[in-house]
């Protein structure tokens, strides 16, 4: 009997109605013959309901006690599902995090899974019920309650079925799969049918908001085949899975794009070892994570250091590399915060010269100037004004023809 792990969205699970509608999804793939679990996520806005709750009563609350707070959420649509379920004459049953045994280690609000006992969820099937599991939430070794992060319910499904050696996960969401780009911004953007994980890692990344990054990363290790589909439709979604030859003969897949980092630019650093390592160190151990970094040779003994932290942090990275920018001599700080990182990404320019400079002569036309330039084996990254985002975005995707399916695209 086949085993398909499904995942429903706080949207799809947002009032009494929506889960009526998706708990008969659910039974109709349980009456084809298929073995049902599903993770469900709190009805939409309820976490936030939640946070917000909680700061009304403390400044910054007990990390502990909020994940306890939060995993509410989750329980409270399990239940409901499982209790209209049984309405219906269907065998159904709610398993919150302990009785699932979704272990994680005692990071409270950014929770890790280290392993799942499937012992009890696969008791539940044996006995032909459908297994309705509560996302987001873990328990640690001693049994504190913890949450996994914003989103986390992608991973608890992943995981589950990377557990259960699922045949399929599918992620019902409020889109219709993932997109060559943003739909708001860019009205030719075309839904994708299929992907592959190190794409999708790359798209999440990058800012394409469909799925949780950590839900493909342990999709990728553990070759999870993974459907993102609508629970409003019966359209078929899109499928993440493993690259194959097809896949690389299409050059770029998507046009991902965010506005969350800020720039600093440090200039006239001396060209000397252990001035990187110093600033970088001083910035991580504060917790913030750096994303592109750059670099210039030096020419007389000094060089130029750009890079890019979360526009959050980039109040607190100033306080930190003043002070040890005098030390070291440098000549000044800059800092920006109108930026945003525009990127092309696709397995096909692995293998394909001339992607990036298409990418560059695109903006140009448009007068757009690229501010920083970062590469990997399968993206390219600019970062530009961030004025320019949307009409960057619509260009891009025009110049790589991504509003047409081609199976064996050319740069021409
Ligand atoms: N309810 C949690 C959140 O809003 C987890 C999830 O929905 O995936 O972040
Ligand atoms: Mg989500």
């Amino acid at each position: 009997m086949p085993l398909i792990v499904q995942k429903y969205g706080g949207t799809s699970v947002g009032n009494p109605e929506r889960i009526a509608n998706v708990a008969n999804r659910v039974v109709k793939g349980w009456r084809d013959g298929n073995r049902m679990v599903v993770v469900l996520s709190a009805m939409a806005g309820e976490t936030d309901r939640l946070i917000n709750l909680g700061k009304e009563l403390s400044d910054d609350p007990d990390p502990r006690e909020l994940d306890v707070l939060l995993a509410t959420g989750e329980q409270v649509t399990v239940s409901l599902f499982s209790m209209f379920l049984k309405s219906q004459g269907i065998p159904a049953t709610s398993l919150l995090s302990h009785q699932a045994r979704i272990y994680t280690n005692q990071a409270y609000g950014r929770a890790r899974i280290v392993g799942i006992d499937t012992a009890r969820i696969r008791e539940e099937l044996k006995k032909g019920r459908i297994v309705i599991v509560a996302g987001f939430q873990g328990v640690d070794e001693v049994g504190n309650i913890t949450t996994l992060g914003r989103g986390g319910s992608d991973t608890t499904a992943v995981a589950i079925a990377a557990a259960l050696k699922a045949d399929l996960c599918e992620i019902y969401t409020d889109v219709e799969g993932v997109f060559t780009t943003d739909p708001r911004v860019c009205p030719k953007a075309r839904k994708l049918d299929r992907i592959s994980y190190d794409e999708m890692l790359e798209m999440a990344s990058l800012g394409a908001k469909v799925l949780e990054i950590r839900s493909v990363g342990f999709a990728k290790r553990y070759d999870v085949p993974l459907c993102v589909r609508s629970s409003f439709t019966d359209r078929p979604g899109t499928l993440v899975t493993k690259e194959d030859k097809d896949m690389e003969d299409i050059l770029v897949s998507g046009v991902a794009f965010s506005k969350n980092d800020a720039r600093v630019t440090l200039t006239r650093l001396p060209d000397r070892p252990g001035i990187a390592s110093r600033i970088f160190n001083t910035i991580g151990d504060a917790n913030i994570v750096v994303d592109m970094i750059i670099q210039n040779t030096s020419i007389d003994g000094f060089t130029d250091l750009t890079f890019t932290v979360p526009k959050g942090d980039l109040k607190k990275t100033l306080e930190l590399i003043g002070p040890l920018t005098r030390e070291i001599n440098a000549d000044q700080i800059h800092s920006d915060e109108n930026i945003a990182k525009i990127s092309i990404v696709g397995v096909g320019m692995r293998n394909n010269a001339g992607v990036a400079s298409r990418m560059f002569s695109t903006l140009a036309a448009q007068n757009i100037n690229i501010m920083m330039i970062s590469t990997s084996e399968i993206k390219i990254s600019c970062v530009i004004e961030d004025k320019y985002t949307e009409l960057a975005v619509r260009e891009l995707h025009d110049a790589f023809g991504l509003e047409v399916a081609r199976p064996r695209g050319t740069l021409t």
